[in-house]
């Protein structure tokens, strides 16, 4: 059923990062202020809504901050939307239909949509938080602008040298955290050690044959992984010319001027937890992204959707054009989480379709091949004949391909999954530009080759499809298919 309001409505949205912005978009690109009806977005960060996957771009210098604002204040004033910065929603009071702020003002709603992204979860390491609750000078988590800025700003102290860094975290954002420091531009790169509780890296998304390949890259560039070790404590440097020491549980302790903590996140839950919402690991949410409360959505990385919370921005992005659609009276229901994840990180190529490690334990078909000469490993997991869920690493070339077959559940001859391992042959017409149109070129935004061909150019691309404005992973094929279809010089952007 539609949720197409009859009378003037007044939607609030509490949290104003990735998914909010892409739902606001979407409402007044769709008529939700013409129509009459009301717009607020609560937001607890100060500032201009960022492109949090780029954070890391900030800081490895390739990117300024200015770069990631998603939308400026003037936007939201041109287009009636009505904005809050800096204050957090800090209770739903559903019997008033009010969110109450912490300076305890009230805002009422007709309905309310849940955005509050993920909190990071801060590993227990002794020493780390000084008594007042803070963290130790030396310590930095990565997940907001502020972070960023901090951690910039402790990188660029003079007083304090930065030459060593630990990164505690091998998953997707502790290696991208510590291929930024590694490959910092224009202030010294810094050496960086990684620790990982886990036997290898990225042990959600790939086995030991795709972490090792990745490992070795890592060596390649500079980075050192301790695996199947936890850091236990802060304590004082082994070396007088570093600033602190990180001990590990085997005892080890490593010396460095900067830790960085990346140890992953869980869903912002409270706020839905207090009101007496259904909160799993997420906010649990029905096909219309709607609560257990039929006046109250949830969407992107706090929301739990058929058991899934996503923490992508790919399904971030669905979720707010899927409830974007349902408010101004498309009622097609949401169909999922496309499971793609995709690092973003100098250097390193890394892209998982579905789940592999869970497909496989659950009797699939494991079709793999490992090359330590060429650096990639190439992992399928097959189940009658379809493609269930697969993992890339280094070469990333067949990766809209299998996303294809993957989302459409294609039927594969036997012989097609060992095929699609081999490289691409290199005669022939193999390029970006040579993509069939169907094929998906951004996996955050879901955009086809096809759709690339139609815009005029980058800035349209960017406009119309949001392919590049993601993580950005697609911007070379994006270029290619433009280049292919529009004379030289006309990109722009
Ligand atoms: C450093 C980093 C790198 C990443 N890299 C990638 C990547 O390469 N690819 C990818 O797909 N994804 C990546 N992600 C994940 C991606 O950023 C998230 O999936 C995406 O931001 C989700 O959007 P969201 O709006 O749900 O949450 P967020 O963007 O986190 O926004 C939630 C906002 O809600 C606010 N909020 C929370 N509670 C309240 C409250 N009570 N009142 C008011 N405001 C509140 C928060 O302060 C925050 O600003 C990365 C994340 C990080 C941190």
């Amino acid at each position: 059923m539609s949720e197409r309001p009859q009378h003037p409505q007044h939607l609030v949205v509490v949290g104003h990062g990735m998914a909010a912005v892409r739902l606001v978009e979407l409402l007044v690109g769709g008529g939700w202020i013409e129509q009459g009806h009301a717009l607020t977005v609560i937001g607890e960060e100060p500032g201009p809504a960022y492109n949090r996957i780029l954070l890391s771009a900030v800081l490895e210098g390739t990117h300024d901050a200015s770069s990631t604002v998603l939308r400026d204040e003037s936007w939201y004033v041109d287009r009636g939307v009505a904005l809050r910065t800096g204050v957090r929603v800090a209770e739903i009071d559903r019997e008033a239909g009010e969110v109450v702020l912490v300076d305890r003002s009230r805002v009422a709603y007709d309905r309310l949509v849940l955005a509050t992204g993920s909190v990071p979860s801060l590993p227990p390491i002794r020493g780390m938080v000084r008594p007042e609750g803070t963290l130790h000078e030396r310590v930095h988590a990565f997940r907001s602008a502020s972070d960023c800025r901090g951690l910039v700003a402790a990188l660029a102290d003079r007083r304090t040298p930065v030459r060593r860094a630990v990164v505690v975290g091998g998953g997707l954002l502790g290696l991208q955290v510590a291929r930024a420091l590694g490959a910092r531009t224009g202030h010294g790169a810094v050496v960086t050690e990684v620790v990982e509780g886990a036997e290898h890296v990225l042990s959600r998304q790939l086995d030991r044959n795709g972490a090792g390949i990745l490992a070795r890259d890592l060596a390649r560039l500079g980075t050192t992984v301790y695996t199947g070790a936890r850091a236990v404590r802060l304590v004082a440097s082994p070396q007088p010319e570093h600033a602190v020491g990180v001990r590990l549980d085997n005892g080890h302790v490593l010396a460095t001027d900067l830790v960085v903590l990346t140890a992953g996140g869980r869903p912002s839950t409270a706020l839905a937890r207090r009101a007496g919402l259904d909160v799993r690991r997420g906010v649990v949410v029905d096909d219309a992204l709607t609560t257990t409360d039929p006046r109250i959505h949830a969407i992107g990385d706090c929301a739990q959707h058929a058991g899934k919370v996503s923490g992508f921005v790919g399904p971030a992005w669905d979720q707010a054009a899927a409830l974007a659609g349902r408010l101004l009276g498309d009622p097609t229901p949401y169909a999922g989480v496309r499971e793609v994840a995709r690092l973003r990180a100098t250097g390193l190529d890394v892209a998982v379709l579905g789940d592999p490690e869970a497909a496989t334990a659950a009797a699939g078909e494991v079709v793999e091949m490992t090359n330590p000469i060429t650096r990639s490993h190439r992992k399928l997991v097959v189940r009658d004949g379809r493609v269930v869920a697969a993992a890339l690493v280094g070469d990333l070339s067949r990766v809209g391909l299998l996303t294809q077959y993957v989302e459409r559940g294609t039927v594969l001859g036997p012989h097609e999954p060992g095929d699609l391992l081999l490289p691409e042959k290199r005669t022939g017409s193999t390029g970006p530009a040579d993509l069939p149109d169907d094929t998906e070129v951004c996996a955050c935004a879901g955009v086809s080759a096809g759709a690339v061909r139609a815009c005029g150019s980058l800035d349209d691309v960017r406009a119309t499809t949001r392919a590049t404005t993601g993580c950005g992973g697609c911007s070379g094929t994006v270029r290619a298919l433009l280049a292919a279809r529009t004379p030289v010089g006309a990109l722009g952007g």
